[in-house]
This record gives C-alpha cells, sequence and structure tokens, in this order.
C-alpha cells in the first residue's frame, strides 16, 4: 500500500481563503479591524520563524498584526506588564504569547495572566476547561488543524480509536479531550500514550487514527502502525538543514491509508486555526 499523502498546504490555503472572506464581511459590517498581537520574547531563531509566519498571514487575511519583540534578559514582570497593556487594549483583539519563554519567566503565569477572552491559543484555565466541558471558546490551535485535516479528508473519526502519542498541554492533551467530545472529527475512543506507556507497539498497532505529537524525529515506524492506518504527524524537528516529523515517512507511507508530511502537513493549519481563533476573539470583543 502507498499513503495518500494528506496536503496540509493546499487545505490551509482554502481555509485561509474562506476566513479572508469573513474577515473582509467582519470588517465592512463592524469597521472593526480584528488585531492579533504577538509578543517574542528572547532570540529563538524557530520562533522568530514561527512569527514571522503568523505576521505574514495575518496580513494575507486582512487581520491586524503586529509583532512586539522583547530581549532575552526581560524579567517575568516586565512581560506581565507588556501582556497586561495589550489586555487593557480595545484595538487588540488576540494576545499571542511565543514560546519557549526565557529562563528566568515562568511560562504558566504568563499564560495565565492573558486575558480569556484575548486567548487565541486557548491556552487559559478558563478556556481550557470549557474545552473539556465541550462548550469551547476557541478551540486550540494545532488539535483544531489536525481536526480540520481530518474533516477535509473525509476521515471517519466516530467511533474509531485515535491513538495519540504525546500528552502535552499544547497537542496530546486538548486534542484527545476534543476526539472524544461528541460532534465533527470527534465521536472517538481514545488513548493517549506518553514516556511512561509500556508496551506502546502494541497499542499504535491497533489505531484507526495514529496522532505522533513527541518531538523524536522519525519515532514512529512502519512495524508501529496498522494497515490502512490514517497517520497524522504533529512533529517539527530540525536534522541538519532539514525539516522531519515524528514519523519515518518514507517507511510508514507504504502501510497507512493516508499521512500528512512534514512540512506541509499540519504545521500550515496551526497558524489558519489562529487567524480563524483571532476573527472569532474580534467577534467576542466588538
Ligand atoms: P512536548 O515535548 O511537550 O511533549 C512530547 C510528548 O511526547 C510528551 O508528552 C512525552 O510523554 C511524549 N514522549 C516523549 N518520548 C516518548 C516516547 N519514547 N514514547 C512515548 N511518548 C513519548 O511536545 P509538544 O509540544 O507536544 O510537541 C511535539 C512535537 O510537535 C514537536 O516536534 C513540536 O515541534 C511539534 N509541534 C508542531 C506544531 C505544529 O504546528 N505542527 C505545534 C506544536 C508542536
Amino acid at each position: 500500500m502507498t499513503a495518500r499523502i494528506i496536503d496540509g498546504k493546499a487545505i490551509a490555503d482554502k481555509l485561509r481563503g474562506e476566513i479572508a472572506a469573513r474577515v473582509a464581511e467582519f470588517r465592512a459590517q463592524t469597521r472593526i479591524i480584528p488585531h492579533l498581537t504577538a509578543v517574542l520574547t528572547g532570540d529563538d531563531p524557530a520562533s522568530a520563524v514561527y512569527v514571522r509566519n503568523k505576521h505574514l498571514a495575518c496580513e494575507k487575511a486582512g487581520i491586524g498584526s503586529t509583532v512586539v519583540r522583547l530581549s532575552a534578559e526581560t524579567s517575568q514582570t516586565e512581560l506581565l506588564a507588556t501582556v497586561e497593556r495589550f489586555n487593557r487594549d480595545p484595538a487588540v483583539h488576540g494576545i499571542l504569547v511565543q514560546l519557549p519563554l526565557p529562563k528566568q519567566i515562568n511560562p504558566q503565569v504568563i499564560l495565565d495572566a492573558v486575558t480569556p477572552l484575548k486567548d487565541v491559543d486557548c491556552f487559559h484555565p478558563e478556556n481550557v476547561g470549557r474545552l473539556v466541558q465541550g462548550r469551547p471558546r476557541f478551540l486550540p490551535c494545532t488539535p483544531s488543524g489536525v481536526q480540520q485535516l481530518l474533516i477535509h479528508e473525509k476521515v471517519p473519526v466516530a467511533g474509531s480509536h485515535v491513538v495519540i502519542i504525546g500528552r502535552s498541554e499544547i497537542v496530546g492533551k486538548p486534542l484527545a479531550s476534543m476526539f472524544m467530545q461528541k460532534g465533527m472529527a470527534a465521536d472517538a475512543t481514545v488513548t493517549v500514550c506518553h514516556s511512561r506507556t509500556r508496551d506502546l507497539v502494541s497499542i499504535t498497532k491497533t489505531a484507526d487514527i495514529l496522532v505522533a505529537a513527541i518531538g523524536v524525529a522519525e519515532f514512529v515506524k512502519a512495524e508501529m502502525v496498522k494497515p490502512g492506518a490514517v497517520v497524522i504527524d504533529v512533529g517539527i524537528n530540525r536534522v541538519g538543514e532539514k525539516l522531519v516529523g515524528d514519523v519515518d515517512f518514507a517507511g510508514v507511507s507504504q502501510v497507512a491509508s493516508a499521512i500528512t508530511p512534514v512540512p506541509r502537513g499540519v504545521g500550515p493549519m496551526t497558524i489558519t486555526m489562529l487567524l480563524e481563533n483571532t476573527l472569532t476573539a474580534a467577534r467576542l470583543q466588538g
């Protein structure tokens, strides 16, 4: 079997076009320009690329975007004051604090300080709580991007066994919660695996849909995948000059029925869902 390649870039482009049209309509009706402010602290080169891509995507969709750059020496108090300034600014609808933060700053303190109505990453406990209860205000960007890929690819999710490798607050945990809700690309039976899981392969082999969010290059091998499974690779790992996922693409695409590549898989969807959330935030505050 050679897997169908799920073209995340094409799906993301289509969705971004639809979002841009809704942004234009919202702007015409309300005279409000949805605005995202990203705070980039320190000089991590990957973070700078992510923030730049988010900024360009906003501009293309008709969403205002500001990038605030703070030095690697910024104190927690200073960053907190910056977040609070944007919390109070009525022209800013979404606040994104790019992670990771320099080591002198506790990310939890900062993320908790973002006012829930502007929390377009869906990290605030109030928004996470709403998500778990099945009444979300925002959907977290990467998990929501994964669900959108499955919807666009018409992958049946209801009743299927979804196995997620990784239990992070950003990907694994919220994605598991979303897959177990009632609704589109949901109603699944969900298993979450992590670094302490015993006999991982025996579990991954039973997945109809396998999601890898581990952060280890090419961790998922063909022998871990059930023939015909759909494999979603969230991982982004730099190996030399190349970006590779958490899935051994060459091997696994011989076994799976469909697979996301890296790059051009989940990555472009994450930014797309951020645009969606910024529009939602503007509607909520408009
Ligand atoms: P993380 O480091 O916070 O979590 C990794 C998870 O993998 C942990 O829960 C850990 O228990 C699990 N894990 C580690 N080793 C394991 C093992 N041997 N067996 C089973 N489980 C194991 O990572 P994260 O923030 O969720 O990111 C995961 C990957 O996804 C990274 O490569 C990251 O760059 C990428 N990522 C991509 C996007 C995107 O937009 N495509 C967004 C967020 C993260």
